[in-house]
């Protein structure tokens, strides 16, 4: 691995205007408004000339770089219908400016963790847009084209010899494009919580991974109406002891927060401190397990608000510059479900004993 001087005090942040050209259509959840008004409210509040973090400017990935993880036809579909103009499937549609600006959030995620890989930074975030864990190796849809999580992972082994990542998926939508490609893979450890039932249905606590992969694919679906305050419990049980046996050398994020109580197509009821306290936690765990790597990669999040002020919190953490004052949900907390969260951790630490000595 190349071990750079590096300046290991300061967070990468990862963004490019033409991330706001990608265009969905009118009344798309999936719009420019949430990178837009993120990037205000990241200027408001001097951080974007903060020395403690640094802004990264990406450029699209290389077609071998997508090749690593999406099929040679699927990536010729994106461009060729980018062009004529379509869709991938009613949601995701395709535009003339699709497959570039796809490209370009796939090398921003590359851009993020390679910056953390070098040790230019300490740790990283990557503001882009589309998203992409929906997208598998010939497929995508959910408002994804590219899976920009696996195709930085995949730059990361090719370029780096990196050999094992965990990716913690906390975007209220299970990531099955990330699951599908990791699937028979014990390389990458796939952790996801998300609501169920909702889009796009898969990511039951019995999806453990096939052959080699065998437990290294752990979901953990929650209830509607899921507090945030249950993912301390989700943490101390079953990520960090899984992150303690598998020793990641990088813990990449899915960080989508449609998880978050007023997003608009979902119905957890995760809040602004709840992602501070996961944000807080994962810099810890870092800490201990692959020398503070830790990459974050956006995926959802679709309350134009709440989008802007929470990103500004992780970031902010990210970089150890503590919060901002939070005017945050004071839902009453629904401890039923807290039950039956309680009740699936145990059943899961049940199906992966076979597999993690740690959660038998
Ligand atoms: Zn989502």
């Amino acid at each position: 691995m190349k071990i750079g001087g590096g300046n290991l005090t300061v967070t990468g942040l990862v963004y490019h205007p033409t991330y706001l050209k990608h265009d969905t259509g009118w009344g798309h959840p999936e719009r420019p408004e949430r990178i837009s008004r993120t990037v205000l409210a990241l200027k408001k509040k001097g951080l974007l000339d903060n020395p403690k973090i640094k802004v990264l400017t990406p450029e699209p990935a290389d077609i071998e770089d997508l090749a690593s993880v999406h099929s040679k036809e699927y990536l010729e579909k994106i461009r060729l219908v980018s062009i004529s103009g379509g869709a991938l499937t009613p949601d995701t549609p395709l535009t003339p400016d699709t497959f570039e600006i796809a490209r370009l959030s796939a090398g921003g995620a590359i851009h993020a963790g390679k910056a953390v890989a070098e040790n230019d930074v300490r740790n990283s975030f990557a503001l882009i847009r589309p998203p992409g864990h929906h997208a598998g190796r010939d497929y995508g849809g959910g408002f994804c084209y590219f899976n920009n999580v696996a195709v930085m992972i995949e730059y990361l082994k090719k370029n780096f010899g990196m050999r094992r990542f965990m990716v913690i998926d906390w975007d209220v939508h299970h990531g099955n494009g990330t699951q599908d490609i990791f699937y028979k893979d014990p390389s990458v450890l796939y952790f996801s919580t998300h609501q169920m039932p909702l889009y796009p249905g898969t990511g039951h606590i019995t999806e453990i991974g096939e052959g080699e992969g065998r437990g290294y694919t752990v979901n953990l679906p929650l209830p509607a109406g899921t507090p945030g305050d249950v993912y301390d419990q989700i943490i101390e049980e079953l990520i960090v002891p899984l992150a303690e046996e598998f020793m990641p050398e990088m813990i990449v994020a899915s960080a989508g927060f449609d998880a978050y109580y007023g997003d608009p197509i979902a119905n957890l009821q995760f809040t602004i401190q709840t992602y501070i306290n996961i944000t807080s936690r994962l810099i810890e765990l870092t800490d201990r397990v692959c020398k503070g790597r830790l990459t974050m990669i956006l995926e959802g999040g679709y309350d134009l608000e709440a989008v802007p002020k929470i990103i500004t919190e992780v970031v902010s953490t990210l970089a150890g510059l503590g919060n901002y004052e939070i005017e945050d949900s004071h839902l009453p907390i629904e401890r039923g479900k807290i039950r039956i969260v309680e009740d699936r951790i145990r059943k899961l630490k049940t199906i992966l004993s076979d597999y993690w000595k740690t959660l038998r």
